[in-house]
């Protein structure tokens, strides 16, 4: 089987990369690809106990973590969301979501 850590830091850079090459506006055709994407992903990834995870937290009855797809500014607080969420589970620290886009799409500057 596939070693969870380093599957899934492979997938988190896939997964914001993905978000930070996502239209600035999207229109009804991407955000519906995406949408697609997102549910296959979230039953086809390869960790099962992380994919069922996962997939519950997205189907949250109260429909507030649904992907947030109308532009690249919400998908990507929404992928920081999904991911911090995760980090909560496993004890890890949070990411400060407001660089997501620092770290994922413009790159650092010091
Ligand atoms: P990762 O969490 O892999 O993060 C990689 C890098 O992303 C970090 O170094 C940081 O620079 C950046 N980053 C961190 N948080 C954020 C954020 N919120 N937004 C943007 N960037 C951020 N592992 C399990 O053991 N159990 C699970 O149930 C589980 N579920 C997972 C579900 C999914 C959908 C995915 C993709 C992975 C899952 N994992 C799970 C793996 C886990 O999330 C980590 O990838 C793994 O533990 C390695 O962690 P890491 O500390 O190297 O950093």
């Amino acid at each position: 089987p596939p070693d969870v850590e380093e599957l899934g830091r492979s997938t988190w850079t896939l997964l914001h990369s993905m978000a930070a090459t996502y239209p600035e506006k999207a229109d009804t055709q991407q955000q519906r690809d995406m949408q697609g994407f997102l549910k296959l992903f979230s039953r086809l990834y390869p960790c099962w106990v992380c994919a069922d995870d996962f997939q519950a937290w997205m189907a949250h009855p109260s429909g507030r973590n649904e992907p947030r797809l109308g532009s690249r500014a919400e998908f990507g607080w929404w992928m920081c969301d999904a991911h911090n969420e995760v980090n909560r589970k496993l004890g890890k620290k949070e990411f400060d979501c407001r660089f997501w886009e620092e770290r994922w799409r413009t790159g650092w500057k010091d």
